[in-house]
């Protein structure tokens, strides 16, 4: 969600900190800043819309400050116009800051300040900086305390009175050469170059200039100057912290060729896919090979429940790895929507023999981490599926399996879900194979299916591609879609409505096909596009029943059906044909049309698909 960078160093820092900003761009945002000095003095740039709009203003004023901090805002507090935009400056111009998060007692705050403080904006932000000058002002006076110290007292003295999220960035306007800047839960690290440091909050912004990085840990204090950083804890004790070094693929940021990242990351799914595979299933015994899962076959074999967390797309990749554990290792498994999670009294019901997976792309997602919170209390074995290394939540969790999908730049999650799929398959058998649960044969046969799954991706994508532009044109003027399917395929009838609401703008609604007759079927007639998954399966009949139905009162039957299936064209009024595969496989094939669908239909429509209205990328706020 949003994005931070601050930039101290040998270049010029309003073309650092753009270049930053247009790297975090895929993060969703709706406007943008930043804040140099100019004749000495702070100056604040910001726009709404595009970073385009900020870099054509700033390219005329002939900038030459070496420090400064940018932003890129998703609105929490305030509509986003230029006045709700980062960054904000304190009442006499002292301060300026940039924030990520919410502060949540702000309206509380506003009260404690002076009435002389005025308040220009809306945002929760604006707080900040007026909180920090009016605690600068005093400790200034104080000759006993160094000037360093002050600008740290002043930030130790604001935060101890912030409730909620931050990362904040700051710069002092009788300082040119320093940034501060503090976090709690909400994601910054520090970028180390040669004559040059930068802040931010995704690695992605810097990694044109540096590799070398630290992740902050919360309550941590940071100044950076142009050749040293320091870092003090929360207790104000200066402390170090490990560098790590990025690995800087240079594909991230490019779409290949392709139209938009969703398109390519779409693509990339089979080779990701036949990736995890190999990585993990040791060809010589057919064996998983999970060493990242710290877990004896005593610990399997004692687990009593598993509980899945996860927001969104996720949580659609956790309900179907329900399907997946309780079928393949049998242990009773339930599925939360982490927002809904964190707020229930659920501690007499955890224990240490449940299993706690949390699912997240990011590993920032701020309620998925506020349950996990939670939930480690009560000590259960636990288990992180993400794709960012060394985010947040991979700390806090005792086990963690990267999914490896690279960047995902989009922010309809593509290639993260199907890797995330995968993941849930492997550790469903695995935990199956530890309990016994599968016998050598049943194993084998799904082993030997799932190494075909990758090249049956391919055959999906080459096969389904023009079928799915064939029926976005019939279909992108429509104003709602019905998505529908059964057990194990019913959560992609919730993904593929996600999709499809998150980049076209269209109402979509997932639905399990047998729930149809209890309500929604009234809302099919002429004009209502029914999509329905009825790939092979032990309710194949059900489902093709349930096509009838809605048949029968008009509605425009879309289906997804296996190659082969003679019969299905007699009920259908579209049919996109997909490959055979087992029920337990099928979600990681079928969701593919249903990206591609979304993805056609938003192009007709004319929106803008890799960062759509509202949306952001990774949630990392409330
Ligand atoms: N809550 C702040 C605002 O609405 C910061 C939002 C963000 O993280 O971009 O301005």
């Amino acid at each position: 969600m949003c994005g931070i960078i601050g930039y101290v160093g040998k270049r010029i820092a309003d073309r650092v900190l753009i270049d930053g900003l247009k790297k975090l761009e895929y993060r969703g945002y709706d406007s943008a800043g930043i804040s140099v000095f100019r004749d000495n003095k702070i100056e604040l740039f910001r726009k709404v819309g595009k970073i385009i709009n900020l870099e054509t203003e700033l390219a005329e004023k002939g900038l030459n400050s070496r420090i400064g901090i940018g932003h890129t805002r998703w609105a929490t507090h305030g509509k986003p116009t230029e006045k709700n935009a980062h960054p904000h400056i304190s009442h006499s111009k002292k301060i300026v800051v940039v924030h990520n998060g919410i502060i949540e007692n702000y309206q509380q705050l506003k009260k404690k300040l002076p009435a002389s403080y005025k308040f220009i904006s809306e945002t929760d932000t604006e707080i900040i900086a007026h909180l920090l000058e009016y605690y600068y002002i005093k400790l200034k006076k104080d000759k006993n305390i160094s000037t360093q110290n002050k600008y740290l007292l002043a930030m130790q003295k604001t935060i101890s009175q912030l409730k909620g999220s931050f990362a904040i960035v700051i710069m002092f306007s009788d300082n040119q050469k320093e940034i501060f800047a503090v976090k709690k839960d909400s994601p910054l690290l520090l970028g180390i170059g040669i004559n040059e440091m930068f802040i931010t909050s995704d690695i992605t912004a810097i990694l044109s200039y540096t590799n070398r990085s630290i992740n902050l840990e919360d309550g941590d204090f940071i100044v950076i100057s142009k050749n040293k950083y320091k870092i003090f804890d929360k207790d104000g004790k200066e402390t170090n912290r490990k560098i790590n070094i990025a690995q800087i693929d240079t594909n991230v940021t490019e779409k290949s060729g392709y139209k938009h990242f969703m398109l390519k990351e779409i693509h990339e799914q089979p080779q990701i896919i036949e990736d995890i595979i190999l990585t993990k299933i040791n060809r010589e015994n057919n064996e998983i090979n999970f060493r990242d899962l710290n877990l004896s076959k005593k610990d399997i074999n004692n687990i009593s429940r598993v509980i899945i967390l996860a927001c969104g797309t996720s949580y659609h990749a956790g309900l179907i790895g329900k399907f997946l554990i309780e079928d393949l290792a049998q242990i009773p498994c339930e599925v939360d929507v982490a927002s809904e999670f964190r707020y229930r009294s659920h501690n007499r019901v955890i224990d240490k023999d449940c299993f706690v997976i949390a699912i997240s792309q990011s590993g920032e997602t701020a309620d998925t981490i506020a349950s996990f919170n939670e939930i480690k209390k009560l000590k259960p074995k636990n288990l992180m599926i993400c794709n960012v290394i060394n985010s947040t939540l991979t700390k806090k969790a005792d086990n963690v399996i990267y999914t490896r999908c690279g960047t995902e730049i989009g922010v309809a999650s593509t290639k993260a879900f199907t890797s995330q799929l995968c993941i849930l398959f492997l550790v469903s058998l695995f935990l199956g194979r530890q309990r016994n649960i599968l016998n050598d044969k049943r194993y084998n046969e799904i082993i030997c299916e799932l190494l075909k799954i990758p090249q049956k991706m391919k055959n999906t994508i080459d096969s389904i591609t023009p079928v799915m532009e064939y029926w976005g044109k019939h279909f992108y003027q429509k104003n709602s879609f019905l998505y529908l399917g059964r057990n194990i395929n019913y959560p992609i009838a919730l993904e593929g409505a996600l999709k499809l609401k998150e980049i076209s703008y269209i109402h979509a609604e997932g639905y399990p096909a047998g729930e149809m007759k209890h309500g929604p079927i009234a809302l099919i007639d002429e004009n209502m596009p029914v999509l329905t998954i009825a790939t092979e399966s032990n309710v194949y009949e059900k489902v093709a029943s349930n096509v009838e139905e809605a048949r029968a009162r008009n509605g425009k039957m879309l289906v997804i059906a296996t190659e082969g299936n003679k019969i299905i064209k007699n009920i259908a009024d579209f049919v996109c044909f997909v490959p055979k595969t087992l029920d337990i496989l099928s979600p990681i094939i079928n969701i593919i049309p249903l990206q591609f669908l979304a993805y056609f239909i938003a192009e007709m429509r004319g929106c803008d698909i890799d960062q759509p209205r509202n949306l952001a990328k990774s949630v990392t706020v409330e």
